[in-house]
């Protein structure tokens, strides 16, 4: 692919009105490539169709899949395009989706009010560096589904282990199961290369198996070592529509010797709150069961207080968006504490993801969090190398 290129445009607003208008100011810059989609879901379609976009406008305020559930899945995707976030909303809405798209590693050139002006749109691409000069932490191998059947059938997926701590004495409460693929010739592939996938594909049901039953066996050996550690596992919306999910987990728990009452799953805010029709009937039978339930990402979906009381959630996940950096950022920190807040007036436990250096950590303690996950406590770990880890933290 040759770097040159600011050339292909993708435009994507849910107003025609507005499609035309960026698409006119565009062609006005000399810019004739330009793609342009109704909703997320088509650009995700033009995308996954092999066009390609050196940049993305997208507005932020979109029916059905909002601007910031599009960034995430474009992060899922690994885009390596440049993207500028519109929107009528208010600054500090962009700045937050700003802030958030950068978390995901996505390549943002800045964002623009409404009213799109000509003088706005070259400003931001006067910043335009292409893919191959911005740097990446990897070249991502592309996988196909027969990639991900194959690894299935091979038993390839695994968990890894993220401690979460308490801020108040630093003692380990638990820890979040993420998944990891073991590939013979990549190495460990982080779910954002394959979780995606599965979930398009209609196979993360049986990945999601394949990584609780391992995690299930490692966290019952450790109960019988004496450390009794609650677990969460991430569970895609997709699946809590399944009826049957809830007696699946907890059998799936007893089974291997794990109490299912120190069993959590977490679902993502934003998706959740799309479907909560379809999925609360899940949710109140997890919770029968004596699974806990946490809300995931929370910050990117909007959930109102009246959505958020209609679900028995027991753990709230501020999103790391929130936390990394929010010593020095006055907005993404107004965001951490009204959530910290809120889940008081919920009585729901606080964990703050993404803690990555002592700043964090006091801004996430100071706001009244109760619990931290992030690199500055410990990286996911695979179960052996987890075990290890609690043995040392705990001497130490
Ligand atoms: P998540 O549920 O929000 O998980 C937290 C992610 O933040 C993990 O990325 C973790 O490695 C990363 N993280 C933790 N501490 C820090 C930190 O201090 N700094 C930074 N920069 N990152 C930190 P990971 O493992 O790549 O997982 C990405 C996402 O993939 C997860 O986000 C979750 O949405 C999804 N995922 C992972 N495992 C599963 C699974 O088994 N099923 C499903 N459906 N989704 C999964
Ligand atoms: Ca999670
Ligand atoms: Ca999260």
């Amino acid at each position: 692919m040759s770097g040159a290129g600011l050339e292909r445009f993708l435009v994507v607003d849910d107003e025609t009105f507005m499609r035309s208008m960026i698409k006119r100011v565009l062609g006005a810059l000399d810019y004739q490539n330009v793609q342009t989609a109704a909703h997320g879901r088509e650009a995700l379609e033009i995308l996954d169709g092999g066009e390609i976009a050196d940049v993305v406008l997208c507005d932020l305020n979109m029916p059905e899949m909002d601007g910031v559930e599009f960034l995430r899945h474009l992060a899922g995707r690994q885009f390596r395009g440049a993207i500028i976030l519109v929107s009528g909303e208010d600054r500090r809405i962009l700045m937050t989706a700003e802030s958030l798209a950068r978390v995901h590693e996505l390549n943002v050139l800045g964002s623009i009010s409404k009213p799109v002006t000509p003088e706005a749109i070259k400003v931001l691409l006067n910043g335009y560096a292409p893919a191959e000069a911005v740097p990446r932490r990897r070249a991502a191998p592309e996988f196909g589904i027969d990639d991900v059947r194959a690894a299935l059938e091979a038993n390839q997926f695994e968990p890894f282990f993220q401690p979460k701590v308490s801020t108040a004495d630093r003692s380990v409460q638990g820890a979040e199961v993420l998944a990891r693929w073991r590939h013979p010739e990549h190495g460990l592939v982080p779910p954002g290369l394959f979780i995606p996938l599965a979930e398009r594909e209609g196979l993360i049901a049986p990945m999601t198996d394949q990584i609780f039953a391992k995690a299930m066996k490692a966290g019952s050996s450790w109960a019988m070592e004496g450390r009794k550690l609650k677990l969460s596992v991430n569970v895609s919306v997709d699946m809590l529509t399944d009826l049957a999910i809830a007696e699946r987990l907890y059998r799936g728990a007893e089974e291997a010797g794990f109490d299912p009452a120190n069993l959590m799953v977490e679902v993502t805010e934003s998706r959740l709150m799309q479907d909560l029709a379809s999925t609360l009937e899940t949710l109140v039978r997890l919770r029968l069961r004596g699974i806990g339930l946490s809300i995931d990402d929370f910050g990117t979906g909007y959930s109102s207080m009246e959505q958020l009381k209609r679900v028995p959630f027991v753990e709230l996940k501020i999103d790391r968006a929130f936390v990394f950096g929010a010593h020095k950022d006055a907005d993404a920190r107004a965001i951490l504490e009204s959530s910290v807040d809120l889940a008081r007036r919920l009585e729901l436990v606080t964990v703050a993801e993404g803690v990555e250096d002592e700043d964090d950590w006091n801004q996430v303690a100071a706001a009244g969090c109760e619990q931290v996950q992030g690199y500055y406590i410990a990286r996911p770990m695979a179960a052996d190398e987890f075990g290890d880890w609690l043995e040392t933290y705990e001497d130490g």
